[in-house]
């Protein structure tokens, strides 16, 4: 239980996650967050930076999928199939549903697939039950929904944001 709440990684920035280790711990997919992970809340900007971090998984032959509690289509749509990303809407993270979508459109197992996201109550805990290796990154911006600035980063101050470990081996 006390291990829900610990990621196996935890990068300040999606694109500084390295590729080739991803792969070489035997990962063939990565479930990506969408807000505050791959764009800033609610934007659908996504920075170079990050498209050049998604080319690089591809050349790795690491495939990924957004997965995000977000319920519109049409703001997640747009995102996902100009990065050419399949996507899970209305997840409903941390329970289980989202995360075995994205598995099954990436056509990966528990044991072969990676959690990124910025928030440990949903990302990392729901990507931990099902036995995901788990990645928290830091929320691109200080905006985010009101749920989440009241109840969840304070339960993340509580649970401790930011545990000892994590060093991607
Ligand atoms: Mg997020």
């Amino acid at each position: 239980m006390r291990d829900w709440f610990r990621p196996h990684h935890m990068v300040h920035r999606l694109e500084e996650l390295d590729c080739a280790t991803l792969r070489e711990r035997g990962l063939r997919g990565v479930l990506l967050d969408l807000d505050n992970t791959l764009a800033p809340w609610r934007s659908q900007e996504v920075s170079g930076a990050v498209e050049a971090w998604l080319a690089r998984l591809r050349t790795y032959d690491l495939r990924a999928c957004v997965v995000t509690n977000a319920a519109h289509t049409r703001r997640v749509a747009p995102v996902a199939e100009r990065l050419g990303l399949p996507w899970v809407t209305s997840a409903y993270k941390p329970l289980p549903h989202g995360f075995r979508r994205g598995m099954a459109l990436l056509d990966t197992e528990p044991e072969t697939t990676a959690m990124i996201g910025d928030l440990m109550t949903m990302d990392i805990i729901g990507g931990n039950r099902l036995g995901l290796y788990t990645v928290l990154v830091e929320p691109m911006c200080n905006r985010e929904a009101l749920l989440t600035r009241w109840l969840q980063r304070p339960l993340e101050a509580l649970i401790g944001r930011r545990p000892r470990c994590c060093k991607l081996v």
